[in-house]
């Protein structure tokens, strides 16, 4: 506790963050609410409620078309989120940064545009063992298409890939690494700057899903040398519906378009159409303007705060519930990685994850439980499902505590 206490004197005033949050000043089942659940989606501050009232009040028309006051402010407001974005990642220009519908459709989009058009038959592309669903189907749509390969690095008991694996894995048939930057059910951060090197010394290309990563800690896209790297807005406290490509520039240029429709032409002809432009060329007609802007917001809402103090501020609050939950008998935590964010997912002896979450529920605890989009994980652990408490800077120490007190109502419910 008196770590948290130095972390708080260091200038994070966890309880006064907590007041932007209105989600969070409510009673479940007349408990205070608890939400441990961030990783599925995070909580929205004040400052995108607001960002999203005032474009349906004051902005709302349609983008990049109008000569019109209103066109014009929302078009203004919806560009300002992709200079946000620029910042947020250190990307060299905003034409760099396309709009998507979260971190699924950036994969899909990389899939289906540089994938389609760069792999053949007798390619590879390589993922990792804890990846969401959507790093993988994509990739096995993919090379089952194209007559290619996919290969998986392997991972430890901790949840930590195997990084002399992955060299083996590297060869000049390799086009692409795929992984995540933070996994969504261990928590695990993958060393994502040396993974990026080792592909590019090999000839291949990378992305990375920033879909965990971009809440809990800052990301410098040209100091990784990313190729692609995408995350979901509702993740990183913004509205659903919207989320970011990176690309590096002379990538996007040389990649087909994505899908086909308005905004993303130039000129149509029956006989001929052309392409818009960078980044616009991908971003085939009206977009979720709404959630774009609000999702601007909540990126300086974050980058306000700072992500290295976030960062620091989780890291105490995960080392406290790490041991105050590990002190529970017969709980085990699964996945231990020694550089981990924000992820505690565990399995309890004799009792299922199912009626963990339902007890926790009637305290007002929201958890995950379940296979959290990662099946594989799940199949390598020998589990069918774990319980996931995922933290968000709005959390505290208390509320770790009422985990862990919901931890024992659960035991005393189904204990022997
Ligand atoms: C949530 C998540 C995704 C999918 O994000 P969507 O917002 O559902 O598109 C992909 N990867 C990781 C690691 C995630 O946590």
């Amino acid at each position: 506790m008196s770590t948290l206490g130095s972390v708080v004197s260091a200038g994070f005033d966890v309880e006064r963050l907590r007041e932007d949050f209105p989600v969070l000043k409510q009673q479940i089942h007349g408990k205070p609410l608890v939400y441990l659940d961030n990783a599925a989606t995070a909580q929205k501050p004040l400052p995108v409620l607001e960002a999203i009232r005032r474009f349906y009040e004051v902005e709302c028309a349609n983008i990049h078309r109008g000569v019109h006051e209103l066109s014009q402010r929302s078009t203004a407001a919806y560009e300002e989120t992709r200079a946000a974005a620029r910042r947020f990642l250190n990307a060299r220009s905003k034409n760099e940064l396309i709009f998507v519908r979260g971190t699924t459709e950036g994969i899909n989009l990389v899939a289906s545009t540089w994938g389609r058009k760069n792999i053949k038959a007798g390619d590879e592309i390589i993922i990792s063992a804890l990846e969401h669903h959507s790093n993988i189907v994509p990739w096995q749509m993919l090379v089952e298409e194209k007559e290619a390969r996919l290969r998986v690095i392997p991972m430890n008991d901790r949840g930590e890939l195997l990084l002399e694996e992955y060299e083996k894995s590297l060869n000049p048939r390799t086009r692409l690494v795929a992984f995540a930057h933070v996994s969504n059910a261990l928590g695990t951060i993958n060393p994502a700057r040396q993974m990026i090197e080792m592909a590019h010394r090999a000839g291949a290309l990378t992305l990375i899903d920033g879909a965990q990563a971009a809440p809990h800690m800052p990301i410098d896209v040209q100091a990784l040398d990313a190729d692609f790297y995408t995350f979901s807005g509702h993740k990183v406290f913004g509205p659903t519906g919207v989320g970011i490509l990176y690309g590096k520039a002379k990538l996007l240029e040389a990649m087909p378009p994505y899908q086909g429709g308005g905004d993303m032409i130039r000129t149509v002809s029956f006989e001929k159409t052309t392409y818009n432009d960078v980044p616009y060329k991908f971003e085939a007609g009206t977009p979720n303007i709404s959630s774009g802007i609000g999702l601007g917001a909540a990126l300086d809402y974050v980058t306000h705060i700072g992500l290295d103090k976030i960062a620091a501020y989780e890291h105490e609050l995960l080392s406290y519930a790490t041991e105050t939950l590990t002190e529970i008998p017969g709980l085990r935590l699964i996945g231990t990685a020694r550089e981990k964010a924000s992820v505690l997912s565990f399995v309890m002896e004799g009792i299922h994850p199912h009626d963990i979450g339902t007890v926790l529920d009637r305290q007002g605890i929201a958890v995950r439980t379940g296979h959290h989009c990662a099946q594989p994980i799940m199949d390598w652990f020998h589990i069918p499902a774990t319980t996931r408490a995922s933290l968000a800077f709005y959390n505290t120490a208390g509320e770790i505590d009422a985990l862990v007190a919901g931890l024992y109502k659960v035991k005393e419910v189904f204990g022997e």
